[in-house]
């Protein structure tokens, strides 16, 4: 058997290297003779101890005396060596101002910290964001949606002052289209920030290579937001407080009944800059067996999308299978992936409303039946909330991270490519399109309004495909540098028409002259 002493007696430090099974038994082999009749800790004790009241000293009771001081743990640590040396002996009130509650607290924290477990460290509040983006065709109900996913009984969302999304609004200013909810989870003392970005539809704009150039600018300009954060010179010293602008999912909604090429070629296209999940909108339109083969349909597609210059399947957020099950989703194999079919309503039933607790229930009113967007048979909108809201928050949240990390290093790898496309850009523009001009002119013979239109026109289409490129790459900077470029190649175009037109009048003049010189021969009759 083995005292303590050898073992605990250095300052903190060497303490906290003890293993806590060396500990254990250093404690548990204390002679309970040596205790000179005083109750020293032992982590049997400390294990019974826990919660129970002792203000008194040992001899009142079995619980183990370990006073509340205000001496440092490791001079504590080396009283508690002698029995006699008075360490532990309880001087609860002779040494202490603190209320009963509070120094019981204290204690146990105290045993806790010497107990078979590791010790549980104080929580402090920190915020954690999320932001859901939801994606799709005008009028399939994004925003009744966002409504029906965030709103709890007696607050019906204002998703965003319009009642519709338009286009220059988020052009102008994305963030007025945000939902923002927050909640506290006091587990884990972690406020959750909860945002959802609504986004216009493409609507009937047959270009809907631009409306996905625009929806992709908006997800990367949030990640280079997020990156000068990152490496501005007076950032916050934890980034943690700050408000994330990152995109963490993004939710493509679909329309009933036919899968359209432009979704599929949307969804591909935006799988690869943001995870998708997609969701069937307007349920209710839908009978039993409608509902299922267009769900089949739409997974069938995502694996083969079957479409010109998209090879591979479309990559959708993968819940794990423990994330599904917590959220109450069949496990069956087809369930286990989306698309979710769901029903959406900004109608709230209000005697649900007067239930106890109050429920939250939209519902859609027939002459025939109601559809209820919450009720599992009807649509699946309870597990896409359990899901975004509570199961896979944190999924959600870790696999931004990575993704972001992935988006970074091509980010920062990319000014070589960036720069090279801008010298390429500059030869075109100005000497390539300009010396196509002048042999275009010498060959045609030369009409200087057509000359200026071609040339502009030109230079206009080469700006705008690179440029729409770079808006893609959300590198307004370069968007600026491209532009300038693009006008003193103008100017030199213009100046290299001038030259064109110079020459070709010099030109002509030889020409007249040559004939001038010819005339005089033919009258000849030299030829
Ligand atoms: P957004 O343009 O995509 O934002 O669509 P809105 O949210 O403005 O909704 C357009 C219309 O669809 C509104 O009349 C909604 O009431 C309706 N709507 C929304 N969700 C559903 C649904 O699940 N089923 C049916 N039948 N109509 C819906």
């Amino acid at each position: 058997m083995s005292l303590i002493a050898p073992t605990v007696s250095g300052p903190v430090d060497s303490l906290n290297r003890v293993e806590d099974q060396d500990l254990n038994s250093a404690l548990m082999d204390i002679p309970k003779a040596s205790r000179g009749g005083r109750a020293y800790l032992s982590l049997s004790d400390a294990g019974q101890a826990a919660g129970e009241v002792a203000v008194d000293g040992p001899s009142s009771s079995k619980v183990p005396s370990l006073a509340v001081t205000d001496r440092p743990l490791n001079a504590y640590a080396a009283a508690s060596m002698t029995p006699d040396a008075g360490g532990l002996t309880p001087q609860l009130t002779a040494r202490t101002s603190m209320s009963n509650q509070t120094s019981l607290d204290y204690r146990n924290k105290q045993l806790a910290l010497l107990g078979p477990l590791r010790p549980q460290p104080t929580k402090i509040w920190k915020r954690k964001f999320v932001k859901l983006m939801v994606v799709g065709d005008s009028g399939l109900g994004k925003t009744t949606l966002i409504s029906a996913l965030l709103s709890k009984p007696g607050e019906q969302l204002q998703v965003h002052d319009g009642t519709n999304t338009p286009l220059g609004q988020f052009l102008k200013d994305p963030d007025s289209l945000i939902t923002r909810v927050t909640w506290k989870d006091e587990q884990d003392k972690v406020v959750w920030v909860f945002r959802v970005q609504d986004t216009p539809g493409y609507g009937d704009d047959q270009d809907i290579s631009r409306h996905i150039g625009m929806i992709v600018q908006h997800i990367n300009a949030q990640n280079t937001k997020w990156l000068d954060m990152e490496s501005a010179r007076d950032r916050c010293i934890d980034l943690i407080d700050v408000e994330d602008p990152r995109v963490d999912v993004c939710l493509y909604c679909l329309p009933p009944h036919r899968l359209r090429q432009n979704d599929v070629r949307y969804m591909a296209e935006l799988s690869k800059h943001v995870p998708i999940i997609p969701v069937i909108m307007k349920a209710d339109t839908m009978t039993i067996h409608e509902a299922q083969r267009f769900r089949q349909e739409v997974v069938n597609r995502l694996q083969n999308p079957a479409l010109s210059g998209i090879r591979g399947k479309i990559e959708v957020f993968r819940f794990s299978p423990q994330t599904l099950e917590r959220a109450g989703l069949p496990s069956s194999a087809a369930m286990s992936i989306p698309p979710f079919v769901v029903i959406a309503s900004n109608d709230i039933n209000q005697a649900a409303l007067q239930d106890e607790p109050p429920t939250y229930w939209p519902e859609r009113s027939y002459k025939w039946g109601t559809a209820e967007a919450f009720n599992p048979d009807h649509s699946d909108l309870l597990f896409l909330r359990s899901l975004l809201m509570a199961e896979a928050l944190e999924e959600v949240s870790v696999d931004k991270r990575q993704r972001y990390e992935e988006w970074r290093q091509r980010h920062l790898a990319t000014p070589f490519l960036a720069g090279l496309r801008r010298r390429l850009l500059r030869f075109a523009l100005a000497t390539a399109l300009p010396a196509a001009a002048v042999v275009f002119a010498a060959q045609n013979g030369f009409d200087k309004q057509r000359m200026r239109d071609s040339v502009k026109d030109g230079a206009q289409r080469l700006k705008e495909r690179v440029i729409g490129k770079k808006a893609a790459d959300a590198q307004s900077a370069a968007d600026a540098r491209a532009e300038s470029a693009a006008a003193a190649a103008l100017r030199e175009a213009e100046a290299a028409i001038m030259a064109a037109e110079q020459a070709q009048q010099a030109a002509l003049q030889e020409l007249q002259k040559g004939r001038q010189q010819q005339q005089p021969a033919q009258k000849k009759g030299w030829f």
